[in-house]
């Protein structure tokens, strides 16, 4: 059956890949909402665009007017909500964006949702659900050994985090309190093609691959719980789809790497593939820590691979590899980004 879908953050990392997605590979209709801050490409939509399923709104989804017209106009059966600031150095430095588009743009999104969902005719109420997409980052930061899973703990660390803990909450009461169909899947971190250059895989391989200093955090003993985006994108169609009326579903890709190794990986891969004749680990600079840094995060995903039958497909080194051939091969995405940003984390990195 066709749906309806109106993704927000379309145009970031993990959204226009959701989109891509599902132009090239459903027959469902999305239109999505972007306010196309910094972190919002339109190029990554270059393709899609040009099918008549899809349809762009260049709106803030703090507006609430705007949102209750699009939600009339575009009239959904599932809202992914992706639209976020979601740099973890942004919101250390800036704090205030963070719990404006991440708690009150949720807010005004559930109420828009809320006054959709209560006109819809039966059948089409009964399949509405309400998706937000967030992070594990909530759970906070993990000792030496176990993982999270759904039970786990809120413990936000950051203010983003924090901001999306707070998202989360809110989703979950207009659920409990409203009885509006709502999912939430909280994953680890997404890596590939497409990814904002101020996050770790992008910044280094960028920097690698132009000869540049690769400013680690720290010692580089964080570790983190990798997910390549198209096996996050799987799971997010599955939980939209499939995922039952309430839950939460935590995901990721159960294979906890240190900074440091992700890093030295990167190296490898750009030294292989760039072939620049330059050795990139010779680069490699310890630079002072992020304040809260959370030293480990990791995910038991036993819950979405029992009930939606989901489990990731990439292995690391290989889905790495398709990164940074994609980030050499296409330095005209890149290179304007890299050339006009604000970088927080690149100017914080290289104090
Ligand atoms: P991103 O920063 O690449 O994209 C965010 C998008 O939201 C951008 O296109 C931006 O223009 C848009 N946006 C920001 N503020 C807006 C506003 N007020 N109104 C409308 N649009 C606005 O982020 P991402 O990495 O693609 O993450 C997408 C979602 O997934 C976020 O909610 C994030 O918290 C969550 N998440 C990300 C990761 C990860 O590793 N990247 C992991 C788990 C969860």
């Amino acid at each position: 059956m066709t749906l309806r879908f109106l993704v927000t953050g379309g145009a970031g990392f993990i959204g226009s890949a959701v989109v891509r997605h599902l132009i090239a590979g459903t027959s469902h209709e999305v239109a999505v909402v972007d306010k196309l801050t910094y972190a919002g490409n339109l190029s990554s939509l270059a393709a899609a665009s040009k099918d008549v399923r899809y349809r762009f709104f260049r709106d803030d989804i703090t507006d609430s007017r705007r949102m209750r017209e699009i939600f009339d106009e575009a009239s959904p059966d599932i809202v992914m909500h992706l639209a976020a600031e979601s740099h973890v150095d942004r919101s250390i430095d800036g704090p205030a964006e963070f719990v404006k588009t991440n708690v009150v743009g949720t807010l005004v999104l559930l109420d828009a949702a809320l006054a959709h969902w209560r006109r819809l005719s039966p059948e089409r109420k009964a399949r509405f659900r309400f998706h937000h997409v967030s992070t594990d980052e909530v759970y906070g930061s993990l000792g030496p050994a176990g993982a999270f899973d759904e039970s786990a703990p809120y413990r936000p660390n950051s203010p983003y985090s924090a901001s999306k803990a707070g998202s989360d909450h809110l989703v979950r009461a207009w659920h409990a309190t409203y009885g509006l169909p709502v999912v939430i899947s909280n994953c680890s971190n997404n890596f590939g093609p497409y990814q904002f250059p101020e996050k770790l895989i992008p910044l280094m391989t960028i920097n690698a691959i132009e000869g540049r200093e690769l400013p680690v955090y720290g010692d580089g003993r964080h570790v983190r719980d990798w997910l390549f985006v198209e096996d996050h994108v799987r799971a997010l169609m599955l939980v939209a789809e499939t995922g039952k009326n309430g839950e939460t579903y935590v995901i990721g890709g159960e294979g906890g790497r240190t900074n440091l190794d992700v890093v030295r990986e990167i190296c490898a891969a750009v030294d292989r593939l760039a072939d620049n004749g330059r050795c990139a680990s010779e680069q490699i600079r310890f630079v002072a820590d992020r304040p809260g840094h959370d030293l480990r995060y990791a995910i038991d995903a036993t819950k979405i691979r029992n009930e939606l039958g989901w489990a990731p497909r990439e292995h690391f080194e290989r889905a790495l590899e398709k990164t940074v051939r994609w980030y050499i091969a296409n330095r005209a995405w890149w290179e304007p980004l890299r050339a006009g940003v604000d970088g927080i984390a690149w100017r914080r990195a290289l104090r």
